[in-house]
């Protein structure tokens, strides 16, 4: 199995898909959001100074985020490959990657774009619930994205919290921060002919479908 690059804008499923994908295909799923999210929690200065770059919608330090990114795909559950949700997330974090495959001599693997356009992301935003424990992803605006019992998680029955970040307004300046410093990454995928773009617009089943024929299409 190679390993997975999920790319999109704020809420746009990079970790439904992920959370999907990682049991289907038995690799992890690595999203740089919630290993900050977990230093977020410690209370120790830097997890104050996180705590504010993310409510505003900006990118965290690149050196930060790459350390932490080395530290994880180091791990030995990430030898047969693993999904990356949130990372690159600008073109020095994909350059920093690059490097970081050729010392290990591992490939990139795929490189996927879920498209989706601005007001299905901002519902989405909006109405998200996370669970703070296994990471499952629900959605209170989205019937069909609903908890089973209102608030509780449907698999490990912990409350549901609201993520500091979705409001409207730091979305909106997610939102920018995207167009800005993550989208010129469609154009180096591009280049490198790596880049396939996904539908994610729809339900989230026809997302992972269209994402699985292009996994048995490139084996
Ligand atoms: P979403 O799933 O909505 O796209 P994430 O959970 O991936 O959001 O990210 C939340 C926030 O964490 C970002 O707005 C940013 O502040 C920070 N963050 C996550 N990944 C990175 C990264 N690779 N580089 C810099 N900051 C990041």
């Amino acid at each position: 199995m190679k390993s997975i690059i999920l790319l999109a804008a704020p809420a746009a499923g990079k970790g439904t898909q992920a959370q999907i994908l990682t049991e289907r295909l038995d690799i992890p799923h690595i999203s740089t959001g919630d290993l900050l999210r977990e230093s977020l929690s410690s209370g120790s200065k830097i997890g104050n100074e996180l705590k504010e770059i993310m409510e505003s919608g900006k990118l965290v330090s690149d050196d930060l985020v790459i350390d932490l990114l080395k530290t994880r795909i180091t791990k030995g559950d990430c030898s047969n490959g693993y999904i990356l949700d949130g990372f690159p997330r600008n073109i020095n974090q994909a350059i920093a990657y690059d490097k970081m495959l050729m010392e290990t001599s591992k490939e990139i693997g795929y490189v996927f774009l879920l498209d989706v356009d601005y007001d299905t992301a901002m519902k989405r935003s909006l109405g998200r619930l996370s669970c703070p424990n296994c990471k499952a992803v629900y959605n209170d605006m989205i019937l069909e994205s609903n908890p089973m019992v209102d608030n509780i998680c449907d698999i490990c029955g912990s409350s549901l919290e609201k993520r500091i970040d979705d409001n409207e307004e730091t979305f909106k300046n997610r939102y920018q921060t995207y167009q800005k410093e993550t989208k010129p990454l469609i154009n180096y995928y591009e280049e490198k002919k790596l880049l396939c773009h996904i539908d994610s617009g729809k339900k989230k089943e026809y997302t992972t479908n269209e994402i699985i024929k292009v996994l048995n299409l490139r084996k």
